[in-house]
């Protein structure tokens, strides 16, 4: 079994030991409940350092009113046998007086860029992200820290943040991963009825009519977007479509499309709000 930390104090003299011997840490940040998308990010985390730290935790900052803070879904005990199975070394899995004792007051703010797409959906919720990343980053101190391409917007963010905050770590991106059926991993999916699923899929299969259409000429994002749309609120248990927006790699939105740019939506099927995007292939 990785060991486990509940207390940031912990942590640190287990890793200050680590860093003596000259090991390299690699660092998942992690809300839980856990699946295959994670996994992924922990293997490359394996593969490219002497130690691997995965956290666990539901951060409330990044939630809003109204959100799922609540019902996201938990289970401790399946995380570690996970993290068991994929070598990891050290489970992090603070309570949240640990993360924010009485009297926290210090929260980043990422401006512009976490101000659009989701976050014109969500506000607040990356400088959510944002606070606690930092906060990880300072207990931690990695020198790798692995992120999905599934929360694209967020990856963009953190490298925004590193950068921004000269952090001395190595963000490394993961491409989404996802499950037979396209629909990407996520810990989310369990809110969805199985009624739901091939609803859910329509987002996987809007990339591909949008792939389809950028192969055949068409290079019109409006257009893209438009069939996107209306094929995705084809389906049943769509609830709405909260966007769909095509951008370059930096999240800048594109009139014209082009190979590279990434196609990024989110959708309300049922009780569950997902989120995915695509990088255009053609
Ligand atoms: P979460 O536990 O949802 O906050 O996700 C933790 C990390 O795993 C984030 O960097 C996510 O982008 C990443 N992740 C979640 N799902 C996937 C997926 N399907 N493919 C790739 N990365 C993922």
């Amino acid at each position: 079994m990785p060991l486990l930390f509940k207390k940031v104090k912990e942590l640190r003299n287990f890793l200050k030991s680590k860093r003596c011997e000259g090991k390299e840490v690699g660092f998942v940040p992690t809300m839980g409940y856990l699946h295959e998308g994670h996994a992924e990010l922990i293997k490359l985390a394996r593969m490219q350092n002497d130690v691997v730290v995965v956290s666990i935790f539901v951060n409330p900052t990044q939630f809003g009113e109204g959100e799922d803070y609540d019902r996201y879904p938990r289970d401790l005990e399946r995380d570690l046998e996970l993290c068991e199975r994929l070598g990891v070394d050290v489970v992090f899995a603070p309570d949240e007086k640990e993360m924010y004792p009485a009297g926290y007051r210090t929260r980043v703010c990422v401006g512009e860029l976490g101000k659009v797409l989701e976050g014109a959906f969500r506000p607040g919720h990356f400088d959510g992200v944002a606070t606690v990343v930092v906060k990880l980053f300072n207990i931690v101190q990695p020198d790798r820290a692995y992120f999905g391409e599934k929360d694209y917007q967020q990856l963009k963010i953190i490298q925004q943040v590193v950068q921004d905050l000269n952090v001395p770590v190595e963000i490394v991106p993961v491409p989404v991963v996802r499950e037979k059926d396209g629909l990407a991993y996520s810990s989310r999916n369990v809110y969805l009825k199985p009624e739901e699923r091939e609803s859910a899929r329509a987002i996987y299969r809007s990339f591909l009519l949008a792939e389809k259409m950028i192969k055949a000429g068409e290079r019109d994002a409006e257009r893209i977007k438009q069939a996107m749309k209306a094929f995705i609120e084809r389906h049943p248990h769509v609830k709405a479509v909260d966007y769909v927006e095509i951008t370059d790699e930096n999240l800048k939105p594109k009139k014209r499309v082009e190979k590279g740019d990434r196609i990024l939506v989110a959708v309300r099927v049922g009780n569950a709000r997902l989120i995915d995007n695509w990088k255009v292939e053609a």
